[in-house]
């Protein structure tokens, strides 16, 4: 028996834990783009303690593990991912606090159910973020931009497990961030984000609905939800001048396809998966729109989906 499945066996036996533990898990299943092998052993901790516990467990045993969000921004290869995939799907409590107008939500919570909540509990501030198919723990890694709002311009504070295994609480400093760019990426990276803390304040419900309604609606007639796909491939720049879909439109791109992968015939800043798509077939076409592109304007593309496994 390898050491990874010796480890992983007996995480079970450990009463800190409580979560399950799986093994070969096609990451197909747990990505929006529908592509990847699998993960050689799949952590599903049940609450903060336990997930906690199991980046710490596993640290100190010096096994290397990746976080798992919704897995809406992610290129599995075809190998899969050896050794731990963490995923935050289970912590998913979110809560409000009416006297900081702050909504707390952990990582693993989903726009879907923020959404909801917000719905539910009539708050306002999140309605450009419903449809965005992702964790708050994605999100705040990635710092996800939706209808001209970053999440760094809503959030006002993280609660986090860094490489040490120390939790500590990050207070906001809109100078940390970037656009599509969180600390998580750089000073803050190796640490797990635990929940955020988001500006919701008291609005009227009605209005609330129409509005994530607008955007759903928008994301649907821009073909978002058409294909598997993990949204836009490449981040935009303002030094271009024009979105990088028009760019790589302008190239004559749009439609081109390598394998099961095609650049979306409806948006060129979008590949999606026509069925057997691998990551290799992806990368090609990311790969041919970044050169494409740069010979005929001189501009460097900057991928924004992250490429991931072995
Ligand atoms: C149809 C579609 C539309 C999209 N539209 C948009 C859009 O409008 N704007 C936009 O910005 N993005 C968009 N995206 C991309 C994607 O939804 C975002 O990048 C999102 O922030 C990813 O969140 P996730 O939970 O899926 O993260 P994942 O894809 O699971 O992970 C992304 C990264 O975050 C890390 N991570 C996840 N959780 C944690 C955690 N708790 N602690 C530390 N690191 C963590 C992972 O390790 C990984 O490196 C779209 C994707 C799709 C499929």
């Amino acid at each position: 028996m390898n050491m990874v499945r010796k480890i992983a066996e007996n995480i079970n036996s450990l009463s800190e834990f409580v979560g399950t533990v799986e093994y070969d898990v096609s990451m197909k299943n747990y990505t929006t783009f529908k592509v990847g092998g699998p993960a050689e052993v799949f952590i599903t901790p049940k609450n903060l303690k336990s997930f906690c516990f199991i980046k710490n467990y596993l640290q100190e045993k010096e096994q290397k593990y990746f976080i798992l969000g919704n897995g809406s921004n992610l290129v599995v290869s075809e190998k899969g991912i050896s050794g731990f995939v963490i995923s935050t799907q289970k912590l998913n409590l979110i809560q409000y606090n009416l006297a900081t107008e702050e909504l707390i939500c952990e990582a693993g919570a989903t726009f879907d159910a923020i959404t909801e909540f917000c719905i539910n509990n009539s708050l306002t501030g999140l309605e450009c973020f419903a449809g965005l198919p992702a964790s708050i723990g994605g999100a705040v890694y990635m710092n996800a931009r939706c209808y001209g709002s970053s999440i760094s311009d809503i959030l006002t504070s993280v609660d986090y497990i860094n490489s040490s295994g120390i939790i500590s609480t990050y207070s906001i400093n809109q100078l940390d961030w970037e656009y599509k760019t969180s600390p998580f990426k750089n000073f803050l990276s190796g640490s797990c984000i635990l929940s955020a803390h988001l500006l919701a304040r008291k609005g009227i419900k009605k209005t609330i609905i129409t509005n994530c309604e607008k955007n759903i609606e928008n994301r649907k007639e821009k073909g978002h939800y058409k294909y598997p796909s993990a949204g836009s491939v490449f981040k935009n720049n303002h030094k271009f001048g024009k979105p990088s879909g028009q760019l790589i439109d302008e190239a004559g791109l749009k439609g081109v396809k390598c394998g099961g992968a095609q650049i979306a015939p409806w948006h060129g800043n979008f590949i999606v998966n026509n069925g057997n798509a691998t990551a290799d077939d992806i990368k090609k076409l990311v790969d041919q729109a970044s050169q494409t592109v740069f010979n005929r304007t001189g501009f460097k593309l900057e991928c924004e989906i992250i490429f991931c496994g072995d």
